[in-house]
């Protein structure tokens, strides 16, 4: 498999000849290859994308136009779900439930802001009363123009879908840049719009590394809003290249996201949802639950019972049968969790279960489900994201006690609260700093809710409303509306 670049409605070579290779991370072995995008495509596309934003037909389309061209492509990733989850398995290696799981949430997601796109175009330009009868006065929403998508490796068809439906579907024209770990899933993404009939230029999907094709896109004049989803380093460049000619940027970055468990939680339930908190995706989720705090009374035994579970954790290829993790994405990620533990450890961490390559998988970047109790707070494993399947667990007594640590973080994407008392869990979602709280379960994400962070965790919000109202202007039309004089400089009488 190869895969080229699109960009004006074509696929076509990358100008260099060049061409990256694209490893399976169960295997360790190069099954495709994408191509390498230098400066010249990069400006090719962005071209491309200026053209069919400035003079094209897509943002003069109706609301509905757009959304019946959204729908296609959604119908068409429906139908191809399982061979783009299993391409997503190999590229990514993560377990086939969960491909499916994110193709189908992609796949919803065009329909969604299709759906958003009709509803924002019919509630119409706002009439504002500003108390004046001379003036009538208007409030209306533009497409932002030319949209910059630079997106993870973690989910990386639904991460690029959470960005191109809704700045589609708002009226803009896109350059997507994938990760170079994991392009594959984008470039069916491109002929499924191409297939639907999107007006060249449009769309465009630039694969190549973050130095070379990423920091020219985010560093391109001709792209209006840069939408970024990443590490903290890139997202810290990536505001830096735009504060250079002062462009939009969204920034959904990493975290530390706690989850605080009180004594009169049900045992078997805090279990689940911690595993399902940290070790889904291989732990590779910016929003994570790395960092458990457990009510003293219920400590002990919560720690027993999350070593046993996870110790029983099926891990192996993601296309495995009844796998229920997969191995890490690259040799790089399977490098740093292991510093990460290895820290732990020498920091004065109780490693309590895993932390070491399975014995029966000698190849593929794979690692056991780890867990940590007293873990000293002022350690990097406490405070840094590992963005791997190692939990930290540590013992709290007064419900004060746990918010303040649990917001003693310079992160904010993330947080959740487990206990029998909803006015509790109420209290503490509340006083979380964090832009998603979850109550009594950790990760379920919905299209419709708003996603991002607080403090270092990003800025902005994707998904739901505000994820289409990212992509918009807003513009007011004031009109002067009486035959009245203004009469600011009286004219001087002539006699
Ligand atoms: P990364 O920052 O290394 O790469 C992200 C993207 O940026 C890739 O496409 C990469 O090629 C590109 N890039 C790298 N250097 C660049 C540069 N100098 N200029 C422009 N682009 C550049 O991140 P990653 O390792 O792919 O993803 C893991 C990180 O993403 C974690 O920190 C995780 O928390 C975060 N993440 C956040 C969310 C969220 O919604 N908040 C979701 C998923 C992942």
């Amino acid at each position: 498999m190869r895969l080229q670049l699109y960009i004006d409605g074509a696929f076509v070579e990358p100008v260099s000849g060049a061409y990256m290779d694209v490893i399976d991370p169960a295997r360790e072995e190069v099954f495709a290859q994408a191509a390498a995008a230098c400066a010249a495509d990069v400006e090719a596309a962005v071209t491309a994308a200026r053209r069919a934003f400035d003079q094209g037909p897509w943002p003069r389309m109706s609301a509905g136009q757009r959304a019946a061209l959204m729908r296609r492509v959604a119908s068409a990733i429906r139908q191809d779900q399982h061979a783009l989850a299993q391409l997503e398995v190999r590229d990514n290696g993560k377990p086939l439930k969960e491909a499916l799981w994110d193709v189908s949430d992609a796949a919803y997601c065009f329909d969604f802001y299709a759906d958003m796109a009709e509803k924002i175009e019919a509630e119409g330009e706002a009439a504002v009363d500003v108390g004046d009868a001379r003036f009538a006065c208007h409030v209306r929403k533009e497409p932002i123009g030319v949209v910059g998508a630079i997106t993870p490796w973690n989910f990386p068809l639904l991460m690029a879908a959470w960005k191109v439906a809704p700045a589609l579907a708002a009226g803009c024209s896109v350059v997507l840049k994938p990760s170079e770990l994991c392009p594959l899933t984008c470039g069916e993404l491109a002929r499924y719009l191409h297939a639907s009939g999107l007006p060249a230029g449009v769309f465009n999907l630039i694969t190549g590394t973050g130095p070379e094709a990423g920091s020219q896109l985010a560093a391109h004049p001709g792209v209006d809003k840069v939408a970024f989803t990443g590490s903290q380093t890139t997202g810290s460049k990536i505001m830096a290249a735009a504060a250079r000619d002062i462009r939009k940027i969204s920034l959904e970055l990493g975290g530390k996201s706690p989850f605080i468990i009180f004594a009169d939680a049900d045992l078997d339930k805090a279990v689940q949802w911690i595993q399902f908190g940290i070790f889904w995706n291989q732990g590779q989720v910016c929003s994570a639950t790395s960092r458990v705090l457990v009510q003293r009374p219920l400590y002990a035994a919560l720690v027993e019972r999350l070593k046993a579970a996870a110790e029983a954790i099926t891990i192996g290829p993601g296309d495995g049968d009844s796998v229920q993790m997969g191995p890490l994405v690259s040799a790089v990620q399977h490098a740093r969790v292991m510093d990460a533990i290895a820290a732990g450890v020498h920091g004065g961490a109780r490693l309590v279960s895993g932390g070491e390559r399975p014995a029966h998988l000698a190849h593929g970047y794979f690692l056991q489900p780890t867990v940590f109790t007293d873990v000293p707070t002022d350690q990097a494993l406490w405070r840094e994201e590992v963005f791997g399947p190692v939990v930290c667990v540590n013992a709290f007594d007064s419900e004060a006690e746990a918010i303040a640590q649990a917001n003693d973080s310079r992160y904010g994407l993330a947080g959740a609260v487990m206990s029998a008392d909803l006015d509790r869990c109420g209290r503490v979602a509340r006083a979380l700093r964090a832009g998603v709280v979850w109550i009594n379960c950790s990760q379920p994400t919905f299209t419709q809710l708003p996603w991002g962070g607080y403090k270092a965790s990003g800025i902005g919000r994707e998904l739901g409303r505000h994820g289409i109202e990212a992509f918009m202007e807003i513009k007011q039309i004031t009109s002067f509306v009486t035959d009245e004089p203004w009469g600011w400089y009286p004219e001087k009488s002539i006699s």
